[in-house]
């Protein structure tokens, strides 16, 4: 068993901080014991944030980017390690935990790109013999707070263009599962980042609001929940700092009569049951259009009853426990109460117990239908595998559904009918469309982009982070002299 230390200076600091235990959630024991921070230490990775930030903001463009190549040979060479810490804290699969750091490398690869993509510009006789540029600045000391579903994706989404655009990064990652983003930072190091720019700062909500209250920082981006996130948006525009913050998800996906059914199930029961239903994406509700409904069905339910519900770390494994007990128990709390209420268990695997693992937190894949929409399992993010089917007569009803409802992180449509795809991507509320792809999240340069409660502020953690990360500043320049005093305010 390890200790989770702080990483601030380009070390890890032990401050005597709280130890909280981080438990393997397949086994439901101890694997690590993570160093909550104390304000001192907060304060500290702050102070050599600012300054090494500044330095690092004068590192050539280019240089800046080589740090970001070499850090993704080096994690790329530990992939494997990595993955395994991620599984031994997180549940998924070691499969998925190497698709999360592939997509985590993406965002570095977009990352590296900076040189090529933070410009500004300028532009001729914008007034007699004057020219104006605009410039981009970095921000200055950025902070980042992120949630256990993926234990180093959002953290690096964030902090690779960060860095990339000359600014100096503080992550907090979940208290739950925070040794792969130490991982991280330790191989920043080694690719060359100067101490300081890059910290780890572990604890709950008391240390995030620390760092988005430090009147040395500057930006606050956020992912978790919609009730954290919106309060962290708060905060953090209160104390007049730019701030995104990523909230939940209920990810609807429509069915239409002349989709295919057996590829269509499929689709659906991988978005809804991977992950344990523990991804920001994952299709919680299917809305089947029509006559297709009983056998759509009855195909989905064949699927989440083949689901291999098992450690992470087992091979062949499909689908691993949820993170906690407190998830579990609250997961398998709405199953119960949805069904209690009238809700038809299509498939209940719910309260599943992995023989050999029997204390892990294990929730099998579960189909309700016939459930009210005014239920907490239509109504509120479940993050965990269960699916909730519902049957409409059109694709106007359908669509009404994604209007109403809170969240609008994605929404799919499976069929081969352009005119309903057109209805569905004009009309449906959510930031990521699928459109025969149940989870729309391509790369990411098109990532993280919610509507409604998915989401507080303006920017997408995707291209748009560029301009998250930098701040423009316009200089106006004459070079040509020009005698005579003008009082008025002249239009060009
Ligand atoms: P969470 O909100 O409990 O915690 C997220 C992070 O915020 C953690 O680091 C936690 O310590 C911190 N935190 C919690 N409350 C806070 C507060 N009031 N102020 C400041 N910081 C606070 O979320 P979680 O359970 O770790 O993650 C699951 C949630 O994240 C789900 O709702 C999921 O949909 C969402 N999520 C959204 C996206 C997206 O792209 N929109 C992506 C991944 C996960």
């Amino acid at each position: 068993m390890h200790t989770v230390y702080n990483w601030v200076e380009g070390r890890e600091i032990s401050s005597g901080g709280q130890l909280v235990p981080v438990l393997n959630p397949a086994t439901d024991t101890q694997v690590a014991a993570v160093e909550f921070a104390t304000a001192e230490i907060v304060s500290r990775a702050v102070a050599a944030a600012e300054q090494a930030g500044t330095a690092w903001a004068r590192v050539p463009q280019a240089r800046r980017a080589h740090v970001l190549l070499k850090f993704r040979e080096l994690l790329l060479a530990q992939r494997d390690e990595v993955a395994e810490l991620i599984t031994a804290e997180h549940g998924k699969t070691v499969d998925d935990a190497r698709g999360e750091i592939a997509r985590a490398l993406e965002s570095v690869e977009l990352a590296a790109g900076g040189p090529a993509l933070v410009m500004g510009g300028t532009s001729l006789q914008t007034g007699p013999d004057i020219d104006t540029r605009s410039v981009l600045h970095p921000v200055g000391v950025c902070v980042g707070i992120t949630p256990f579903n993926f234990p180093i994706m959002m953290g690096m989404m964030m902090a690779s263009v960060a860095l990339s655009a000359g600014n100096a990064f503080i992550w907090k990652p979940s208290e739950q599962d925070p040794s792969a983003a130490l991982r991280v930072a330790q191989l920043f190091k080694e690719a060359g980042l100067p101490d300081g720019v890059l910290s780890v700062i572990h604890g709950a909500k008391e240390i995030a609001e620390q760092l988005i209250e430090d009147p040395r920082t500057q930006a606050v981006s956020f992912v978790g929940s919609s009730l954290a996130a919106k309060d962290v948006y708060t905060r953090a525009s209160q104390a007049g700092k730019r701030a995104q913050a990523f909230g939940g998800a209920k990810n609807h996906l429509i069915v239409m009569p002349d989709a295919d059914l057996d590829s269509t199930a499929d689709q659906i029961a991988a978005a809804s049951f991977g992950a344990a239903g523990q991804r920001c994406m994952a299709i919680s509700v299917a809305v089947v259009v029509g006559a297709p409904a009983a056998p759509l069905l009855d195909r989905i339910a064949e699927r989440a009853r083949a689901v291999q519900l098992n450690g992470g770390h087992v091979a062949g494994t499909e689908v691993g426990p949820v993170v906690s007990r407190q998830a579990q128990q609250r997961i398998q709390g709405i199953v119960r109460d949805a069904i209690a209420a009238g809700a038809t268990a299509v498939v209940d695997r719910s309260t599943e117990v992995v023989p050999g693992l029997e204390q892990g937190y294990f929730v099998g894949p579960t189909v309700l239908s016939d459930v009210s929409l005014d239920s907490p399992a239509y109504e509120q993010e479940i993050f965990g595998p269960v699916l909730v089917v519902i049957r409409v007569d059109t694709l106007d009803e359908a669509i009404k559904l994604i209007r109403n409802h809170r969240y609008g992180n994605g929404a799919s449509i499976f069929t081969r009918d352009g005119a309903a795809v057109n209805r569905f991507e004009r009309e449906a509320t959510a930031g990521m469309l699928g459109v025969n792809v149940a989870i729309p999240v391509p790369v990411a340069g098109y990532a993280v982009q919610g509507w409604k409660d998915s989401v507080f502020g303006d920017t997408g953690l995707n291209n748009a982070s560029w301009s998250f990360y930098t701040r423009p500043k316009y200089v106006t320049t004459r070079w040509e002299s020009r005698a005579g005093m003008d009082f008025g305010f002249r239009p060009n």
